[in-house]
């Protein structure tokens, strides 16, 4: 599997999120890394994606990485 690194220009950091725009709902998804290229799909660093701007009229939602197997170290 490759390196996916952050779709900036001039970054080259490693990328943490996948940025997908949802141009029918004026939206932009940012989630954890897709596990497939998406065809509008974005690779962004974690600092970038925290900074992310979007255009007027659009908003940004957020979406958690998926929840981890149960982690029996915690007791
Ligand atoms: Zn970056």
């Amino acid at each position: 599997m490759d390196v996916r690194i952050c779709s900036k220009v001039a970054c080259g950091a490693g990328a943490s999120a996948t940025l997908t725009y949802d141009y029918a709902d004026s939206m932009v998804v940012v989630g954890p890394l897709s596990t497939r290229v998406e065809p509008h799909g974005y690779d962004l660093c974690a600092r970038h994606a925290a900074v992310l701007r979007v255009p007027q009229g659009w908003r940004i939602v957020r979406r958690d990485p998926p929840p981890r197997t149960p982690d029996r170290s915690a007791s």
